[in-house]
């Protein structure tokens, strides 16, 4: 019987063509894909015609497929012979749980390789004008959940965040956009700190706004912006608005 396997890999951001060689050429070999919600669906016409295509996305509330049957799927199928692709939004290993399911192949003895992804953050920046690291403005930034705003076990350390980080990047945080700017605020953020949210980074249909850590809340309710979404906050988001005036001047010269 043939030796199945595992590929761990990332799909990148949203834009389907921002995904590695390495990455297709696994979507083109696979039998089995076992693909989440924020994976751009056109990547899965890359597969063979007979691929088992499975759909183990979850939903911000919604589980679909929990994570234990996910993982038992991979194994079984790689198990029976199939080469695998787990599919998964951005990079594996950010917030993905790719660490996990990595784990799970090794205890089974499966070969298994990640194939990374260009994560989010990194994505949407580009895609937004927001350079993450700029001379003068940010020698740092941090990627940071804001889906543990209460996690008593491991909390996220705003008060450490608010005064060593420049930029601080934070995924699964729209939901909780006022409680997180509140925690930096208490801990000594100038409210004037530039803030950025953006949807559906790298894909046809992204938005961004832009505001500051006192009136983003309003801007952002005003606009309904929603999952998925990255907030990035500091001083480079002034690069973005700097691009976008020089454009508009350089226009308005030509037209
Ligand atoms: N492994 C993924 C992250 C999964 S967690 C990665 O590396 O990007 C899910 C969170 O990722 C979402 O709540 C959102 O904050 C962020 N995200 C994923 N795709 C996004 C996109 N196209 N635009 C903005 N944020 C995105």
């Amino acid at each position: 019987m043939k030796r199945g396997s595992i590929s761990i890999v990332g799909a990148g951001p949203g834009d389907p063509e921002l995904i590695t060689v390495k990455a297709l050429r696994r979507i083109q070999s696979a039998d089995v894909i076992l693909y989440d919600r924020l994976v751009n669906e056109e990547l899965l016409g890359y597969a063979k015609s007979d691929v088992l295509r499975i759909y183990c996305g979850k939903a911000p509330g919604l589980h679909s497929m929990p994570q234990e049957s996910t993982q038992q799927l991979m194994i079984n199928y790689a198990a029976a012979g199939c080469h695998v692709v787990r599919l998964k939004g951005g990079d594996p290993f950010v917030f993905g749980r790719g660490g996990e399911e990595a784990l799970e192949a090794a205890a089974a003895g499966i070969p298994y390789e990640v194939i990374p992804g260009i994560t989010s953050a990194v994505g949407a920046a580009a895609s937004a004008g927001i350079p993450l690291t700029h001379r003068g403005l940010a020698a740092s930034f941090a990627i940071v959940t804001g889906s543990r705003c209460h996690d008593q076990d491991s909390p996220v350390r705003w008060d450490a965040l608010a005064h060593s980080v420049d930029t601080l990047v934070i995924y699964m945080g729209v939901s909780k956009l006022g409680e997180i700017c509140d925690q930096l605020l208490k801990h000594g953020k100038d409210p004037l700190t530039p803030i950025a949210l953006i949807e559906n980074g790298t894909t046809v249909r992204e938005r961004t706004v832009t505001g500051t850590l006192g009136s983003i809340g309003k801007l952002a309710a005003a606009m309904r912006i929603s999952n998925p979404a990255i907030i990035i906050i500091g001083e480079v988001v002034k690069v973005r608005e700097e691009l976008l005036s020089l454009e508009k001047t350089v226009r308005s010269q030509i037209g």
